[in-house]
């Protein structure tokens, strides 16, 4: 059986920052680069800036929020973050105060689960517990790599323990049915791409960046030589490897969900980590992985995850009714995409 361990490719909590060019006097222009880890993934950061010292503040803040971000709102496996404590009290006839921000992006979530007719589900928790691929996907212990298929009856359990439409948001409150818990995965790092944009706004010595949380990107600001940004998508069958490249200008938002991201195989089938809500089983809706680009990261990164489990010509609809574009791969390795996205991408040939 192969696991995919893209966990062995990140340096844990090494912050290298490296400023390709600078001046004595640090009033030229400044490319500095760091990686880093944050929520579970890499985090990649290029700063355009004319003081290499506010582009290391910069990045260390930065890095600090998306820790906090994980820690203390969108993480379910810390007990005391906002999530996991609505999910410990899940069926509190008084509901449970959600603040302000977290309950803004939940309507925004709920909003998009209900136009993707339940494609994209928050309520999944349940499901994802009982398949536990991310977990199988990133181990390096052997007893671990054996994937059990949930028996039937489980199924059947944690799928009755899901549902958007079950959940009730109201007057700043949440209210779950017992045991149903929310799982952010699907959106966490479009929210921070977001979170990250706002911060560099506020930072006016940084003129341009292009940061990555994982399968997230924001591009924000200008080039030295006005240059549009070039992000490059990964190939979703060859390690290592890009697809092409999006190329875009200012703040924007591209988040790609893939098959390819956290997977387990077994008797020649891949399980991975985007489920069908409907069937509680991985998606297989002939794709092999997903990029969306928006103006909004939430968004980019919800609408990936629900245009994968919709398949390219659902999608399609989807992302069109967000004013977004999207670029589909099937698993027959054809590229389908929206007219905006045709004027974005270049494939590498
Ligand atoms: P992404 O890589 O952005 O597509 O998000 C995948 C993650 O979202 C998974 O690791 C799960 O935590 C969660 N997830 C999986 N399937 C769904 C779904 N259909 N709707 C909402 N969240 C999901
Ligand atoms: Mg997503």
């Amino acid at each position: 059986m192969k696991h995919c361990n893209r966990k062995k490719r990140i340096i844990p909590w090494i912050l290298v920052l490296c400023a390709v060019s600078f001046s004595a006097c640090g009033k030229q222009p400044v490319k500095l680069t760091s990686t880093n880890t944050a929520m579970g993934t890499v985090v990649q950061y290029v700063v355009y800036t004319k003081d290499t010292k506010v582009a290391e503040e910069a990045v260390l803040d930065l890095q600090a929020k998306l820790e906090r971000l994980e820690k203390e709102v969108l993480s379910r496996r810390v007990e005391s973050s906002q999530v996991g404590v609505i999910n410990a009290h899940a069926d509190s006839q008084a509901g449970v105060p959600v603040e302000q921000e977290l309950y803004g992006y939940l309507q925004e979530i709920q909003e998009i689960a209900i136009e993707s007719d339940g494609a994209l589900d928050v309520t999944l928790g349940e499901i994802i517990t009982l398949w536990d691929l991310d977990s199988l996907a990133m181990s390096d212990s052997k007893e671990q790599q054996f994937l059990m298929l949930p028996e039937a009856e489980a199924l059947e359990w944690a799928l009755q323990n899901t549902g958007y439409e079950k959940v009730v948001l109201e007057e700043e409150k949440i209210y779950l049915p017992e045991g149903m818990s929310l799982d952010l995965g699907a959106v966490g790092k479009g929210i921070a791409c977001d979170r990250i944009s706002k911060e560099l706004e506020a930072c006016k010595e940084i003129e341009g960046a292009v940061i990555s949380v994982g399968g997230s990107v924001v591009t924000y600001g200008t080039k030295w030589d006005k240059s549009p940004w070039n992000v490059a998508i990964v190939h979703p069958r060859k390690e290592g490897a890009y697809l092409g490249t999006l190329s875009v200008n200012g703040t924007c938002y591209i988040s790609t969900s893939g098959d390819y991201e956290r997977f387990v195989e077994k008797d020649g089938k891949r399980y991975h980590h985007i489920m069908n809500p409907h069937t509680g089983y991985p998606a297989d809706s002939g794709l092999c992985s997903v990029t969306v680009v928006s103006d909004n990261g939430l968004l980019s990164d919800a609408l990936s995850t629900a245009c994968f489990v919709l398949g390219a010509e659902e999608g399609i609809k989807l992302v069109e009714h967000y004013g977004a574009d999207a670029l589909f791969v099937t698993v027959e390795q054809e590229l389908v995409m929206t007219d905006g996205m045709k004027k974005l991408f270049k494939e590498n040939k």
